[in-house]
């Protein structure tokens, strides 16, 4: 299977990117790369990396590639990698992680409730990266820039009303954030592309861990990988605590620590800040820590869905989640609805793949 290419213009793709986050990566030559349809590697192998023996007796850990572009896997890999947004996927629902990323079957029009999330990021991540050049940012261009691009052919004057109070709604919960919670961090959509190692006994995974993390800062002294949610409603306590993401996060922050040759830190901090929708927002935030059972762990949850990914288990996992998800009317076989909501292209690579 080969990775899907678009050629757009450098400057379209690195505003793909930044809106899209976890889907798209640029390419050599200003090529975008999505993350549907990419091929992946072979069965996991031994990486010369040390592991917790290692780590036990004190010595310091190496990290392999550098961070580039982060949504595309290295030479071994043929360009399939493991990202939070994959993984989350394929363990909530496999058949939901092969329509979207094996067939690169997804809405024609994101719905509103993600829009305004990718807007309101936007706001921020601009804001921020402004201010670390003392500028300031012009919140009417950055909005027309992005909500013009969200409008269609045929949009009724309900749909355009939905996208304005959208486009209003995410300038308020940006404004919100910059003022409830001041941060001065240190890297803003920071990147990266990582191995990903058992720290028992120094096996690595064929394929790369990529991501964004949204915010980097470092209160007493240690890096913090902050995510940005906007949410309906607060977050439970335990949601940080089984947060994969964050895992992911902390692990990036972890390899930076080795590399200076430092011991296996105890713990690393890590923290949601949430935007609550509700009539009055608010900011919520959430931390808590990870360590290397983290790490093990997230080792082997990314080793089982690789392996289910590369021997084809694309099994549906019903459940009340399929409530939110974006191919309800595909599992229900909902042929005028899968058309109207996905397109008549989608609809052929769904019956071809047996699944209509
Ligand atoms: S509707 Fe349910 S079973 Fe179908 S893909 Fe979505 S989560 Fe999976």
């Amino acid at each position: 299977m080969q990775a899907n290419d678009i050629f757009v213009s450098p400057e379209a793709a690195l505003d793909r990117m930044v809106l899209g986050r976890m889907v798209l990566g640029i390419g050599e030559s200003g090529q975008v790369v999505s993350e549907a349809g990419a091929s992946y590697g072979a069965a996991p192998a031994s990486c010369p990396l040390p592991g917790r023996a290692a780590v036990d007796q004190g010595r310091p850990q190496v990290t392999a590639v550098p961070d580039a572009n982060p949504f595309k896997g290295d030479g071994d890999s043929n360009g399939f990698y493991l990202s939070k947004s994959r993984l989350n996927r394929y363990i909530s629902c496999p058949r939901s992680y092969f329509i979207h990323y094996e067939l690169g079957v997804s809405p024609l029009r994101r719905d509103a409730a993600l829009l305004i999330g990718l807007s309101t990021h936007r706001l921020i991540t601009a804001h921020h990266l402004a201010r670390k050049k003392d500028e300031f940012i012009d919140p009417d261009a950055l909005l027309d820039d992005f909500w013009s691009r969200q409008a269609r052919e045929g949009d009724d004057e309900a749909v355009a009303q939905e996208l304005a109070e959208a486009r209003s709604a995410s300038l308020r919960y940006a404004e919100l954030f910059i003022r409830d919670a001041p941060l001065d961090p240190l890297e803003i959509e920071r990147p990266f592309s990582m191995p990903l190692v058992n720290l028992d006994n120094g096996d690595a995974l064929p394929v790369p861990l990529v991501g964004v993390i949204d915010l980097v800062d470092r209160p007493n002294g240690v890096l913090r990988p902050l995510e940005i949610k906007t949410r309906a409603r607060k977050a439970e306590d335990w949601q940080v605590r089984v947060a994969l993401e964050l895992t992911c996060y902390a692990w990036w922050v972890r390899q930076r620590i080795m590399e200076t040759g430092a011991r296996e830190p105890e713990e690393i901090p890590v923290g949601y800040i949430h935007i609550i929708k509700t009539k009055t927002p608010s900011i919520q935030w959430q931390t808590d820590t990870r360590t290397v059972e983290d790490f093990l762990e997230l080792y082997r949850t990314a080793r089982a869905v690789l392996a289910g990914i590369q021997e084809g288990r694309f099994y549906p996992n019903g459940g009340t989640h399929c409530n939110w998800c974006d191919f309800s009317a595909v599992c229900g076989k909902k042929r005028d609805e899968i058309v109207r909501i996905f397109g008549d292209a989608a609809r052929l690579r769904l019956w071809e793949a047996d699944l209509i």
